[in-house]
């Protein structure tokens, strides 16, 4: 499932190479998670301002068309969506579901499980858009993200810190490998109720996980040439990591042996020796 740090290099994959595209078709395949929300024919002719991210939606602010409004399109890749920019894009195959031809390229979602989207919205603050992203806690890159915001959030919740962490309510990106990691370095046992952790831990834990998803989204970055290179890379952090899928193995930092719980039907992987409560 694509995580923050891949969205946010597709993200970067793309913004340079479509901001200021002109919009010349779109196709669209078997339906997805949502529906489009405009007809495909009106977004012919627009600009793409733009290419922002949000949590792990991704908005393509595009101009106005012929005698309508700027808005744009929000884009979720879902379970296994990705999207490429290709110069010579093949024929749409069966889990191709939306295609923008652009004078910079065509712009493809890939989806074989269809739980992505592409979204019309007339802007990023208001409509769909808006309903999708209000729930959404802070991004991890945001300076006020920090041990103090972490802090309060966690005070006022009762469940494991994993779990408030995965939750995505106070802080965006820490998904399944990220959160086992961040806490890891952190030194916090996973099974810790949010509203223990003490002001100094909170502080080291807003972070960890910063550190962790600034890696992830440089390893990417860094060998990106196109999204199937950003997948590589997703799949590069994973051998690098500490803790996440080495249950069995010595911890990195100790003698101990990382172990597998299971928190929330998600596989958390800890060490017993450097991770306390
Ligand atoms: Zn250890």
């Amino acid at each position: 499932m694509p995580e923050l740090p891949e969205v946010e290099v597709t993200r970067l994959s793309l913004v340079e190479r479509l901001r200021g595209a002109r919009i010349s078709a779109v196709r669209l395949g078997k339906p997805l998670r949502w529906p489009l929300g405009c007809e495909p024919v009106s977004l012919v002719g627009r600009r793409v301002d733009d290419v922002t991210r949000r949590g792990k939606y991704l908005w393509f602010g595009l101009g106005p068309g012929a005698g309508t409004e700027a808005g744009g399109l929000l884009v979720h890749l879902g379970m296994s969506g990705s999207l490429n920019l290709a110069q010579v894009p093949g024929e749409p195959g069966p889990w191709d579901h939306f295609d923008m031809a652009t004078d910079r390229g065509l712009l493809r979602l890939t989806d074989p499980r269809r739980f992505g989207a592409v979204v019309w919205s007339p802007s990023a603050e208001s409509g769909v858009a808006a309903k999708l992203l209000a729930k959404l806690g802070l991004e991890p890159f945001d300076q006020r993200f920090d041990g103090a915001h972490l802090h309060a959030a966690l005070r006022k919740r009762k469940v494991a810190v994993k779990q408030a962490l995965l939750g995505g309510a106070i802080v965006v990106g820490a998904g399944n490998i990220y959160a086992c990691e961040a806490l890891f370095e952190a030194g916090i046992d996973p099974r810790t109720r949010s509203d223990r952790i003490s002001r100094p831990r909170a502080d080291r834990l807003a972070s960890a996980v910063r550190a962790v998803l600034a890696r992830a989204v440089e390893r990417g970055g860094s060998t990106l040439r196109d999204f199937r290179d950003a997948h590589g890379a997703a799949g590069e952090f994973q051998l690098e990591a500490r803790v996440y899928g080495r249950a069995g193995e010595r911890c990195v930092r100790c003698d101990r042996t990382v172990r597998r719980i299971v928190q929330g039907g998600r596989a958390t992987f800890f060490c017993p020796g450097c991770q306390r409560r």
